[in-house]
């Protein structure tokens, strides 16, 4: 498979940015409850849940949104997928099929995107949420 790299992609690889604040949540430098991390991704609990479990998946560089990702980014964006399925029942989302989670990344403006880091949303547990 090749995937053409929109141009934004490039350069975005070990980069943080010092006024992100999801980039701060990383460096310890704005407390979190962290969840998971390695090399590469982190995890924490949402500061305003709106689902039983809720939770943020993010990249530890800053990529500002899913616009940005390109080739360099399909093994990093693979291994939060697979890792988002095993943190939900972690975390207290019931198995599928009665139970299961969503996976949200509100992208741009019009996305709903607050936040301009890069990251997904994990929710789930027992209806009804705040939000459906
Ligand atoms: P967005 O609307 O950009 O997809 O979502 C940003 C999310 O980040 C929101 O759900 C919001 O509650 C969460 N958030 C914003 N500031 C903080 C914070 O300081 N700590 C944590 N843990 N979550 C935050
Ligand atoms: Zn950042």
């Amino acid at each position: 498979m090749s995937l053409s790299l929109p141009p934004q992609a490039h350069g975005h690889l070990g980069h943080t940015d010092p006024d992100c604040l999801f980039c701060k949540i990383v460096a310890g430098k704005i407390p979190s409850k962290v969840v998971y991390q390695d090399d590469e991704i982190f995890v924490f609990h949402d500061i305003h849940p709106w689902a039983p479990v809720h939770f943020l998946m993010i990249p530890k560089v800053h990529i500002p949104s899913l616009a940005h990702v390109g080739e360099a980014h399909v093994g990093l964006l693979g291994r939060m997928m697979v890792l988002a399925s095993k943190l939900a029942l972690q975390e207290g989302c019931n198995p599928y099929p009665e139970g299961g989670f969503r996976l949200l990344s509100n992208t741009g403006a019009e996305g709903g995107q607050e936040v301009h880091h890069l990251h997904i949303h994990v929710m789930g547990g027992p209806r009804p949420w705040i939000k459906s």
